[in-house]
């Protein structure tokens, strides 16, 4: 067929996507300025892995993350060691595949197995995680998150920790719900176990949102490398990095952080250069676009842009905080996302499920899922503030929520239960 008609035909469809603006759902970027849309089309035939063809392209990515580096206070920043991916899903599996790896060598050189390496997390981690540990081998070991403890926070972290611990998860934004999980105190336990035990456990801090918010908002709030424990640091470039989907940063606190034995070298102007990735080819436009990003915002621009979705997002909590079948899982403190409940009453219609279908129709994608284990009986509707929600539009989707709250109150039978539903973070 002629392009044109090909052109049409993947056009047409791709509008049933829906509105990106309108999708409450996602933590990824869609919305850059004109100029980067420009640089976007000018860089798009970039591959990331060609460091021999696109040089300053390379040079780039290496500015980058020394500028993460420096932000997440690395104590030498020039000595540190970091790589863009394609996310943090990537990101976190270069995260703890180096931890996997610096665990084998430890052991080796004791004579001990290396057959049974775990890895501990709280239950509301990402899927990437569960991931890693099955397509890598590691056993998840997971710690239950509940009512006294929504996050992991130190707590118990003895029963979980032996020597096949390769590592220690922290997530700087649950995406369940947005809660910071307090690194310092997990750090703090780990202190106290290695005093005890003997046992050295390293952290990897999940920032893949606050890793892009923490420093602009919270900045007294230690979580990186201001802790000694904390070994290496993934955001999501494509989340609050504020570009468009497809990069991902992954940042050792010092080279002698990320084992050698995992580093490939690939060709550079005549040289080499170290390479650590799970692709090889790739797109390397997004790593000009989180470049053109730190430029034309800089700390105090990041910091603009962060600070007005912090205050969309508060807006939005303390007006659904008002309407009296919801209670907020928790305020946006920390990152701009938030989560609610609705309250037992045993006359009620609807379900949040039934909201969120109903928010849909008005063109709202606001996701409704279950909590994770011990706390499944617990449904939550969660909101992710992202740089192009405005004010205004805030305020139209507050609209739509009471309109519709309305509505399903109005209900005077059930809405009928719908079991295909799945929702995977
Ligand atoms: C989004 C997210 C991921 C996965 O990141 P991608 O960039 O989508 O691959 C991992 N961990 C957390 C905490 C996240 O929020």
């Amino acid at each position: 067929m002629l392009p044109e008609t090909a052109y049409q035909i993947v056009h047409d469809e791709s509008m049933l996507d829906g509105n990106a603006r309108l999708n409450l759902a996602t933590f990824v970027s869609t919305w850059m300025d004109e100029s980067a849309n420009k640089l976007y089309s000018e860089a798009f035939d970039k591959n990331a892995i060609d460091k021999d063809e696109y040089p300053a392209t390379a040079r780039v990515e290496t500015n980058c993350w020394h500028m993460l580096a420096d932000l997440w206070h690395a104590p030498d920043p020039d000595n540190a060691i970091g790589c863009s991916t394609t996310g943090s899903s990537e990101a976190c599996m270069l995260g703890a595949l180096a931890l996997k790896r610096r665990w084998q060598e430890k052991m080796k050189k004791l004579g001990k197995s290396t057959a049974h390496p775990n890895l501990i997390m709280s239950s509301a981690v990402q899927v990437c995680w569960e991931k890693f540990c099955n397509y890598f081998d590691v056993e998840p070991r997971y710690v239950p998150i509940s009512l006294e403890h929504k996050v992991l926070d130190g707590y118990d972290l003895e029963k979980y920790v032996d020597e096949n611990t390769i590592g220690v998860i922290a997530i700087m934004g649950v995406t369940y719900t947005g809660m910071y999980e307090p690194v310092k105190d997990i750090a703090k336990a780990l202190d106290k176990i290695e005093k005890d035990t003997g046992l050295d456990i390293p952290i990897h801090v999940d920032a893949a949102s606050g890793g892009m918010i923490a420093p602009f908002i919270q900045p007294e709030l230690e979580w990186d490398f201001r802790i000694s424990r904390v070994y290496s640091i993934n955001t999501s470039g494509h989340k609050y990095g504020l570009v468009y989907p497809g990069l991902g940063w992954v940042v050792w606190r010092s080279t002698a952080h990320l084992p050698e034995s995992l580093i490939f070298k690939v060709s550079y102007l005549g040289g080499e250069m170290p390479t650590f990735a799970l692709n090889f080819s790739r797109p390397g436009a997004q790593i000009l676009l989180q470049y053109w990003a730190f430029l034309r915002y800089g700390y105090n621009g990041y910091k603009t842009v962060q600070q007005s979705t912090m205050d969309v997002a508060n807006h939005l909590a303390d007006e659904i905080n008002k309407m009296d079948m919801f209670t907020l899982w928790n305020h946006p403190t920390d990152i701009p996302v938030f989560a609610w409940m609705l309250k037992e009453s045993p006359n009620r219609k609807w379900t949040l499920y039934d909201l969120s279908d109903r928010l849909r129709m008005k063109g709202w994608q606001v996701p409704a899922y279950p909590m994770p284990i011990n706390l499944t009986d617990i449904t939550v509707q969660r909101i992710v503030v992202r740089n192009g929600l405005s004010m205004d539009l805030a305020d139209r989707f507050l609209d739509d929520i009471k309109s519709q709250v309305k509505y399903l109150e109005s209900l005077e039978h059930k809405m009928p239960k719908n079991n295909t539903r799945s929702f995977r973070h």
